[in-house]
């Protein structure tokens, strides 16, 4: 007797789609069949032929707990994560306290066991905390985050972005684990000057486009160069998060074929937006690294469709309404919101017929979770692996409003959009937490996860 079956679906993994039904037990996939009759089970759906994906992994999110919780939770962020079709975040280090030793790793990992509705990973800071690398990957962190972006009085005292000396010995470390460091690429020094240069220029402290000028994709390559180094000089396999431009997407690939072991992933704001949008959202888009000209959204949304990047995270990071929109191009906080957004627009692109929805699997499920150490317990719809998943209808036409979104922080930039598909259905662990746009489900089901797989 199964927990659930699933009956009449259509079911997507990265590499085809088939008819069936899926028979649920303990959290795990037991059994894949053509035939429903076969199975019983104490509650059955009935998906009357409807896309069943892999859950979703979003290996970059702000949950902002604990800390900062004005912005966000851990129990309103992963509302919008399962109401995306989202079922496993791994939220980054930039909380209070920071997550950089055993001991704030542990603050929060509390707070996401007692709050989270969806899978989660909780990222380590890489600074000089190569003392704490082996106890902080025995506690269980899903990687580490280097964010070049950090400055040093944002962080405790004491603690600091190491340089390269000191840089090197912590990937050698990280490497022997065969963990990934995730990258921020943004060279602060060359964006500091940038910005400088424009203010004492006198330029309008409301033109959002000096944003992206004082942030070109110069400060990218520069970051990339030095993750190349430190990757070849340890081993060590890097990936970096919210890639923004043409030119850093053709030296991840050059970089590739010369064998370093470089992965990548894209945010929908990277792809949807573009320069000619500042006027429009100002603050709303201004996030870090920043929204390029439209070559660069073209060439990062073309080069995602066709495998080129490997992986969609979006990046999702709250901020109140007064830090978006009552300040400067320079020091308007950056981010915006995108957990509860990111596959539907996949599926309207699918929709469009600009991608095929086994490479949304593959973008947003399969290859985060291989990068991140979690495949072959997530990633797909197999045999053997969680019950995590999400039922879309590709043919459910909606409108975006800030409403809907989950979040504290209702802002949108994709307010307004027209789409067509959407997550109807949100399976954590076997457990269904959304129906139909609502939270169904209880925090509880949702485990700690990392590439010791050991939830
Ligand atoms: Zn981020």
């Amino acid at each position: 007797m199964y927990d659930l079956l699933i009956k009449n679906a259509l079911l997507v993994n990265a590499s085809d789609t088939q008819k069936g039904c899926i028979a649920i037990k303990d959290g795990k996939i037991m059994a894949i069949g053509g035939d429903a009759s076969d199975f019983s089970a104490i509650r059955e759906l009935d998906a009357q032929g409807k896309h069943m994906l892999p859950g979703c992994v979003d290996v970059h999110v702000h949950f902002r707990d604990p800390g900062l919780t004005y912005k966000e939770d851990f129990s309103t962020g992963s509302m919008a994560a399962a109401a995306g079709g989202v079922t496993t975040v791994f939220d980054m280090p930039n909380v209070q306290p920071p997550t950089l030793n055993v001991e704030n790793f542990l603050i929060k990992k509390q707070i996401a066991e007692e709050k989270s509705y969806v899978n989660y990973g909780i990222y380590s800071y890489l600074v000089n905390n190569l003392d704490q690398i082996d106890a902080l990957i025995e506690a269980g962190v899903c990687g580490f985050k280097w964010d070049l972006s950090t400055f040093d009085w944002e962080l405790p005292e004491g603690y600091y972005l190491p340089d390269n000396h000191e840089a090197a010995d912590i990937f050698r470390k990280i490497a022997t684990y065969d963990y990934v460091v995730s990258i921020h690429a943004e060279d602060m020094e060359l964006v500091k000057n940038f910005t400088s240069k424009l203010r004492s220029e006198g330029r309008d402290e409301r033109d959002f486009l000096a944003h992206v000028e004082a942030r070109p994709d110069i400060v990218e390559l520069s970051a990339l160069y030095r993750a190349f180094v430190l990757s070849e000089l340890s081993g060590c396999r890097i990936h970096i998060t919210h890639l923004t431009s043409k030119r850093g997407l053709a030296l991840i690939k050059e970089h590739q074929r010369r064998g370093i072991r470089v992965t990548s992933d894209v945010g929908p704001a990277w792809f949807t937006f573009n320069a000619g949008d500042y006027e429009k959202f100002g603050g709303g888009i201004r996030v870090i690294p920043a929204i390029r000209y439209k070559e660069d959204s073209d060439a990062l949304w073309r080069s995602l469709a066709d495998g080129g990047i490997e992986a969609v995270a979006t990046d999702h990071a709250p901020h109140s309404n007064e830090e978006k929109f009552n300040r400067t191009w320079w020091d308007t906080l950056p981010g915006t919101i995108g957990v509860q957004t990111s596959l539907p627009i996949l599926l309207d692109r699918v929709n469009k017929g600009e991608m095929t929805l086994e490479r949304v699997v593959a973008c947003m499920a399969e290859a985060p979770a291989r990068i991140f150490g979690l495949y072959p317990r997530k990633g797909g719809i197999r045999v053997g692996m969680d019950a995590d998943l999400v039922l879309v209808d590709m043919d459910k036409e909606w409108v975006v409003t800030h409403g809907e979104m989950y979040s504290k922080t209702k802002y949108t930039p994709y307010d307004g959009m027209w789409l067509r598909g959407k997550p109807v259905m949100t399976i954590v662990m076997g457990d269904i937490i959304m129906e139909n746009g609502n939270i169904v489900g209880k925090p509880g089901a949702a485990r700690m996860v990392n590439p010791k797989k050991e939830w």
